[in-house]
């Protein structure tokens, strides 16, 4: 007969409850303490890596817990120098992280999800479904191990995280915001929400609550298109969740965070390249103060969706800077290694 896992993953464990366990079992609190310390703050994969714990008190902890880390199973360095992490975890499901190195920053690119429930058309992870929802700890994991790699392969800190990998960050909010308080928390990483990106996209109830818990990091919405139809003709999200709700969404968190957003928006050939989607998504770009990321398409195969030409996406860069929107057209990164927007679909 197999044996099940009747040990517990500790990471599970609130401060609060690692202290009562520890407590009962007849330890100091303050060893749960340096647990938590261990566990968070410096990452340790196993018990054997607390030193400060005596041999007798690893082996207690390891008869009722085990530590569910991720494992980084294959990494792939991409020409430009991004590295994209296929990462498996403890159930053998498997999603990626991506590094992104650039002048002056480091980026982390995270999953909240396996797969994921959107079903955006010109999505990679779109095709894979949503398996289910990562753990605090898991999202935690990765953003350590692009920590580490950012150190160890570029000798420089890690500087930003962004939730763009795989899934809906706000169809697993509470799991994101626990993950978020770790990595901000002097207990966790340490690092400012003012670094850190949501991305979504565009869930406007998710949108008022972020704001009414008055969240601290950026907030990134997939846009792609501000005309009904044809948001809803690539985005079946926005047949339940329209552009007028998604602006009254902004409005709202506009007023109560102070924040700009950014839009994510790609340009295709024959789906919104003309003047029409420009000015719409300029009117859109003006409703709260907003910045606007023109990201490069990256082909998934069947060549429904194409890049828009150099030349529309200029028409639509002019009509937005003389607006004064400020507009970034954003290059891929990783396309070798299918670690680009969109690409992320366990494919190493
Ligand atoms: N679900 C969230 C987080 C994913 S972020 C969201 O939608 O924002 C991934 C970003 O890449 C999104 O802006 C998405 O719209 C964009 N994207 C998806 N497929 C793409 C592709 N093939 N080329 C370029 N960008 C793509």
């Amino acid at each position: 007969m197999v044996e099940t896992e009747s040990r517990r993953d500790i990471r599970k464990l609130k401060a609060e409850e690692l202290k009562e366990f520890f407590v009962q079992h007849g330890e100091k609190a303050f060893r749960a303490q340096q647990v938590y310390e261990w566990l968070w703050n410096k990452s340790a994969k196993s018990f054997d890596q607390m030193t400060n714990l005596s041999v007798p008190l690893r082996d207690m902890l390891k008869s009722h817990f085990v530590i569910n880390h991720i494992k980084v199973d294959h990494m792939q360095r991409s020409s430009d120098g991004t590295i994209k992490n296929a990462v498996t975890l403890h159930d053998g499901m498997v999603v990626e992280s991506v590094l992104i190195p650039a002048e002056k920053r480091i980026t982390a690119c995270v999953s909240s999800q396996v797969g994921c429930s959107l079903a955006c058309k010109f999505c990679a992870t779109a095709r894979l479904k949503r398996q289910r929802n990562l753990s605090p700890d898991e999202i935690y994991d990765q953003v350590v191990a692009i920590k580490e790699q950012s150190e160890l392969f570029y000798n420089r800190p890690l500087t930003n995280i962004v939730f763009m990998g795989m899934g809906e960050p706000l169809l697993n909010y509470a799991n994101v915001m626990s993950a978020i308080e770790k990595i901000t928390s002097q207990k966790g990483l340490n690092m400012a929400s003012k670094r850190i990106t949501v991305s979504t996209v565009g869930l406007a109830k998710m949108i008022v609550k972020m704001a009414d818990d008055g969240v601290k990091f950026n907030l990134a919405v997939s846009l792609h298109a501000a005309l009904d139809k044809t948001r809803s003709s690539i985005m079946p999200i926005n047949d339940t969740n329209s552009l007028s709700e998604l602006a009254e969404s902004l409005k709202y968190w506009y007023h109560k965070t102070k924040r700009k957003v950014t839009y994510e928006y790609v340009v295709w050939k024959d789906i919104n390249d003309s003047e029409e989607h420009a000015r719409a998504l300029l009117k859109f770009a003006q409703i709260i103060p907003s910045k606007v990321n023109l990201i490069e398409y990256n082909p998934i195969d069947d060549g429904e969706f194409q890049q828009a030409s150099e030349e529309s996406i200029r028409m639509y860069m002019d009509l937005l800077e003389r607006h004064g929107i400020t507009t970034r057209v954003r290059k891929s990164r990783g396309k070798d290694i299918d670690a680009a927007c969109g690409q992320l679909a366990n494919k190493s």
